[in-house]
């Protein structure tokens, strides 16, 4: 005999049943402003995602992370592997931002544009809602025997979620590849890029488990954003609530004495992670605002002012005046501040090319008749796509230093790099011992020039002077 399963109850987590299975959910579909809003910018977001690694800019696509040659393509600018520095500072410029957010806002990211509620929200659940029907017909489908047609629009369903998600796969894939690349990956023998198709087939199972099984849990039990939340959020902050003192004593419309709230459920109907936001603010609300829009209806329906459930801050929905700027708020901006002023700084030394200067093996200088010579490798990473040419210059060297290995400049082929050996040689008659110079590597075309800082060794001054003078008799 099948167990009979038993219901979340308010104190556990709504969509897992006290004997630790799944309870799936099935949200009603709702109509409303909060509801057309969402759709249209997340169709606007999926669009964004799927053409970021399509957009050209500066040559290269808006967003492509090439690991294969370590070079990373963002917005026009190009980041080698030894760029990968000031990721500290667009991560936790990015990390401080969503701090900033959700002290302000609450889970807005969540509910409006985290790629998997996207996702899940937009594309899964309007296919399930096209093959099997509403709320009420997917239920009936669950709890159905497993005859054929069961089974075939189960099975169409599945098929559906499968497909959705080996898209996104590949979509996921484009930001990592060159789309010629994709489109030969596609189109030849997995065996040949076993590596890219392995990625592809494990994005695709994990998304097929959390579209077609997984789906709120993700957010409710894995997602760490999801956990911190609480801590970042206190009264003041913008939350979707349920105004308690118009909405108690819950009761049928026109019973003397009740509220505004006539215990009609909608609201918990509609919410795709199963809590009734009458009982507070909980882990589980993603601020999806699908319960504003599902009470709206109803007090339009009755005729009475909407907002019994809207979006307010905890002081709001007691009728008190809601503080925008507070001790949280003053600390994250200044921190956002610094790190934004930090960025900016060190976006600035970022060149279009990289340039940099190595001491050669062996003895660190030569003595010879003419003077003292240093040798180094110079490397130049071009990260245009077109080729560049380089003219490298010495300076804070003595008069009559000469740089040899170079005939003036280099050229150096589009997203490659040059490596020329550099001699620097200074005559015994100027010689001084160890100095600090400098080498310019100036880019004419994209007016960027790299100063590269060096230091020159060689013997004491004194014994090349006694050198000299017991060779000259
Ligand atoms: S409580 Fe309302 S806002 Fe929160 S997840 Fe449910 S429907 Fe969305
Ligand atoms: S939809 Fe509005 S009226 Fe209906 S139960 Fe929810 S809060 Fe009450």
């Amino acid at each position: 005999m099948k167990p009979t399963l038993k219901r979340p109850t308010i104190d556990s987590v709504t969509t897992i049943n006290t004997d630790g299975s799944h309870y799936i959910l099935h949200p009603a579909d709702v109509q409303g402003r909060f509801t057309v809003s969402r759709r249209l910018f997340a169709l606007c977001l999926i669009a964004v995602y799927i053409l970021l690694p399509w957009i050209p800019i500066n040559g290269n696509p808006a967003v492509f992370l090439d690991v294969e040659n370590r070079r990373f393509h963002l917005f026009g600018l190009t980041f080698l592997a030894q760029d990968l520095w000031l990721a500290f500072f667009v991560v936790s410029g990015v990390g401080f931002a969503l701090f900033y957010l959700t002290a302000l806002f609450g889970r807005l990211w969540c509910g409006w544009a985290c790629p998997y509620t996207v996702f899940l929200e937009h594309v899964v659940r309007r296919l399930e809602r096209w093959i099997e029907g509403d709320a009420a017909s997917r239920r009936r489908i669950d709890i159905a025997p497993w005859n054929s047609a069961k089974i075939l629009r189960r099975g169409l369903k599945l098929l559906t979620f499968f497909l959705a998600s080996f898209v996104i796969a590949h979509f996921f894939l484009a930001y990592f590849v060159s789309l010629p690349k994709l489109w030969k990956m596609m189109m030849h023998n997995p065996q040949e890029h076993w590596l890219a198709f392995s990625v592809v087939m494990f994005l695709t199972v994990v998304l097929f488990f959390c579209f077609a099984w997984f789906r709120e849990q993700f957010c409710i039990v894995l997602c760490p954003y999801g956990r911190i939340q609480s801590a970042l959020t206190d009264d003041h902050t913008l939350t979707v609530g349920y105004d308690k003192g118009r909405g108690e004593p819950r009761g049928k419309a026109g019973s003397p004495g009740a509220g505004d709230c006539i215990n009609c459920q909608r609201c918990v109907q509609v919410c795709p992670t199963g809590i009734d936001i009458r009982n507070g603010l909980q882990l589980e609300c993603i601020g999806c605002s699908a319960c504003i829009d599902a009470c709206n209806e109803i007090m339009t329906k009755l005729d009475r002012p909407t907002g019994l459930v809207r979006y307010d801050s905890m002081q709001g929905l007691q009728g008190k005046k809601t503080r925008w700027i507070r001790p949280r708020i003053v600390a994250y901006t200044v921190l956002m501040a610094v790190g934004v002023l930090a960025l900016g700084l060190t976006m600035r030394r970022l060149h279009g090319f990289q340039a940099t200067l190595t001491r050669m093996t062996g003895a660190p200088y030569y003595v010879g008749e003419a003077g003292v010579r240093n040798q180094f490798q110079l490397r130049i990473i071009n990260k245009q796509q077109t080729e560049q040419e380089y003219r490298i210059t010495l300076e804070k060297a003595p008069e009559g230093t000469l740089l040899g290995g170079l005939s003036g400049s280099l050229k150096v082929a589009p997203q490659s790099e040059q490596q020329q050996v550099v001699m620097i040689e200074i005559p015994r008659a100027v010689y001084a011992g160890k100095q600090s110079m400098q080498i310019s590597v100036i880019n004419e075309a994209m007016q960027d020039t790299q100063v590269i800082e060096f230091e020159f060794t060689g013997p004491n001054p004194r014994l090349l002077t006694e050198d000299i003078n017991k060779k000259t008799p």
